[in-house]
């Protein structure tokens, strides 16, 4: 599972300190020195390291917390308060729009998960809110990747619409706005296509599938197991097409977690969802405070 090693290395930076009978300014720096190199290891952004290091350090050295009597919690507390800002603070929801139907659009890279998220989420919305939607396949370059989202819609019981591999995807999604309109959906959710790697061409046909379609809500999908590349992947993206949230998936692998700590602070934009398995049931709404809790064990 993700953040073993880094909580293992985090409690044991801490630890040192519960040991000591005071705290004294130059512990509290060594804490941060451990701290600092477990973050590091676990392919936590340099930039994001840095921030997160001084606010830390800043607030531990105060006098009144050295002198109170259980300096050791203090500081637990503000590593915790301060890593859950850097993720992000509060739980941010899905955009809805005001009248059906909130139009949701997925992007990111091939391999990332896109597909499988957009059977988890809508799978999730159907049975928390009833929620009828329709899933557009709009990755007119994979077969495979059309056919994919067909079985997960069958899996679910959920409407998918496609035109194959031969129509523009822009058609295609105005084709599939129609059908949902007619069938009053409640979601639509658009199912772009991914490359290995960014390319002009796929951010031209995201563009204009965002153009057209003017989505409440572009979800990018990254794989928390990429680490760094997560986030430049991030970075352009944003740049690109001004994402409106990130779902990060794959948490459940063998990662040391990085991405999860450096993308909200290097983007701006919220982790709204993380993917912890393969199963289209498992999908969690990302809460900052809880995987604050999580990492620091
Ligand atoms: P896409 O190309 O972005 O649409 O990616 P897919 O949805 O096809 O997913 C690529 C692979 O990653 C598939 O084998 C999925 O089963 C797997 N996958 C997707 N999400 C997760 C996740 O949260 N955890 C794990 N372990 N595997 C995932």
């Amino acid at each position: 599972m993700a953040f073993e090693s880094l909580t293992d290395r985090l409690q044991v930076a801490m630890s040192k300190l519960k040991k000591k009978g005071t705290v004294k300014e130059e512990d509290v720096k060594e804490m941060m020195r451990e701290i600092r190199l477990a973050l590091l290891e676990a392919d936590v952004n340099l930039q994001v390291v840095r921030g997160f290091t001084k606010r830390v350090g800043e607030r531990s050295i105060g006098v009144e917390i050295l002198e109170s009597l259980n300096p050791t919690q203090q500081i637990v507390k503000i590593v915790d308060e301060e890593l859950t800002k850097v993720l992000g603070s509060e739980a941010v929801e899905l955009n809805k729009s005001p009248k059906i139907p909130t139009i949701v659009m997925m992007v990111g890279l091939q391999g990332a998960g896109k597909t499988t998220f957009v059977g988890k989420l809508s799978n999730f919305l159907k049975k928390n809110e009833k929620a009828r939607p329709l899933l557009i396949a709009g990755d007119v370059y994979r077969p495979a990747a059309i056919d994919q989202l067909k079985v997960i819609g069958q899996q679910l019981d959920i409407p998918v619409f496609d035109m194959g591999t031969d129509t523009d995807p822009v058609e295609i999604v105005r084709r599939g706005l129609e059908q949902a309109k007619e069938n009053k959906n409640d979601y639509v959710f658009i199912d772009t296509a991914g490359r290995l790697h960014i390319d002009e061409p796929l951010m031209d046909e995201l563009k204009r599938i965002k153009e057209f379609a003017q989505p409440n809500e572009i979800l990018l999908t990254v794989d928390a197991m990429t680490g760094q590349d997560a986030v430049t992947v991030a970075q352009s993206f944003n740049e690109q097409l001004d994402v409106t949230g990130v779902v990060l998936t794959k948490l459940d692998g063998d990662t040391r977690g990085g991405a999860a700590l450096s993308i909200r602070a290097i983007t701006g934009k919220p982790i709204k969802f993380i993917g912890t398995g393969e199963k289209l049931t498992d999908v969690e709404v990302f809460h900052p405070d809880r995987m604050s809790s999580r990492i620091l064990g």
